[in-house]
């Protein structure tokens, strides 16, 4: 019986473990996690966790789940090492043997070497997200330093209970790594009308005892400050036992890395995406899940098929929800559609399908792109540019 390991607790290491399990895995199964407690869920740590403080409902499943499954978790536990030829990880002076490891290690955040930055917060875990909401138990004056999709659910929250904030965002535009030109011009719209101060193409040179300071020479007045400009996959733990990392650790179409025991999912993996070829890196729910998934049933059934899901993602920000399906490249070509969607495609091919507040047109647009054949430019030209009709 095969004993796999799984380092990294948290949405698609989860996932790895209770996917193992319903594959039929009958081997040991023992899930590491550097973190105190039970998995979470992260994306509710920037939206309604701000507004509860509902821990309990972030788990992803209780503490009974894990004895019901015979899969061993150990939290608040660090894995230090691997020695590949011994097939063993190291937690301090321990060792485990491992017929099979699954790294899981997600990703920490950036903090760029910005003088003061030592005084910003960060939001990537329940601790954080625990400090955070602490901060906003009274009036404050808050900035924002980046804005992409943390930062902006962040500020959205803050607004929404009466803070007092601005946003400051190198780049030209909101969400610009991520979304079309369309769909970041909206969200701005949608930030200003909450009354938030976007300071767009002014990245921070400071940060200072009394809030930000602005490349173009503005400071923004703050009592709490928040880092939210993006993040660095864990890779160090692969890269120390002598595995590839570029942007994340390098794994195959079958999220396989060089070695054959071991695979990498979700955050920190960098992996071949079937529709573009490209290596990509996702940070989504949808990615370490589906990974973790295909992961299993290789692990179990031997299963070889490239790995090929659709990505989705999704984000809320006071009452817009967006929605995408699919993965643009910055460069692609856009089409805004009447109804509010905006099609992105590179060449003829239809790359992915930005939506807000449109759950139908977003599933339609899942169901297209993960078809045998995808529609072309001007199949959908055709009709109009009517998913429904496609
Ligand atoms: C505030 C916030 C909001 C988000 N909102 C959304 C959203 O709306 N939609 C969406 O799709 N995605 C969202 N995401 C992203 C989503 O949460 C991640 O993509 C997802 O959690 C990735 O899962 P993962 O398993 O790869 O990594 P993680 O869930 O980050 O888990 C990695 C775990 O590995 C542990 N670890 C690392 N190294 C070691 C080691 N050496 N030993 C032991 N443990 C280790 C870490 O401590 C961590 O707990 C959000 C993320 C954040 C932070």
């Amino acid at each position: 019986m095969s004993h796999v390991v799984i380092v990294g607790a948290g949405q698609g290491g989860f996932q790895a473990a209770m996917s193992l399990r319903q594959e039929g895995h009958e081997g040991s199964i023992t899930l590491i996690g550097g973190e105190p407690g039970l998995p979470y869920q992260r994306p509710p740590l920037s939206k309604a966790f701000l507004k509860t403080g509902e821990a309990e409902k972030l788990a992803l499943r209780p503490a009974s789940f894990f004895d019901q499954k015979a899969i061993t978790l150990r939290p608040g536990t660090w894995v230090d090492a691997i020695d590949r030829a011994a097939r063993q990880i190291r937690i301090g002076s321990e060792t485990l043997d491992y017929d099979v490891l699954i790294l899981a290690t997600g990703t920490r955040n950036l903090r760029p070497p910005i003088p003061g930055i030592e005084r910003a917060l960060d939001l990537r875990t329940l601790e954080d997200a625990r400090t955070l909401r602490a901060a906003l138990d009274r009036p404050r004056r808050i900035a924002v330093i980046g804005g992409g999709f943390i930062g902006l659910e962040f500020a959205a929250v803050a607004a929404g209970l009466g803070h007092e904030v601005s946003v400051a965002e190198a780049a030209p535009r909101l969400m610009a790594r991520a979304v079309s030109p369309e769909i970041s011009r909206r969200f701005r719209d949608l930030h200003q009308a909450l009354g938030t101060g976007l300071h767009l193409g002014n990245g921070v040179t400071e940060v200072t005892e009394r809030g930000l300071l602005l490349a173009g020479g503005t400071e923004l007045p703050a009592d709490l400050v928040l880092l939210a400009a993006g993040v660095r996959p864990n890779v160090e733990l692969a890269q120390d036992a002598g595995l590839e990392a570029a942007n994340g650790i390098v794994v195959d179409a079958t999220l396989r890395t060089a070695d054959p025991r071991i695979f990498g999912l979700g955050d920190c993996a960098a992996f071949p995406e079937a529709a573009s070829g490209r290596r990509v890196r996702l940070e989504s729910v949808q990615a370490a899940t589906d990974h973790a998934r295909a992961i299993a049933r290789t692990i179990v059934h031997g299963e070889t098929a490239p790995y090929a899901a659709v990505p989705w993602f999704w984000s809320d920000q006071a009452d817009l929800k967006l929605q995408i399906a699919g993965l643009a490249d910055p460069s692609d070509e856009i089409v805004a559609l009447e109804n509010g969607a905006v099609l992105r495609f590179s060449g003829a091919r239809l790359t992915a399908v930005e939506t807000i507040n449109d759950a139908r047109t977003h599933m339609m647009a899942r169901r297209l792109l993960g078809a045998d054949v995808v529609p072309t430019r001007d199949s959908l030209l055709e009709k109009n540019y009517d998913l429904t009709a496609a």
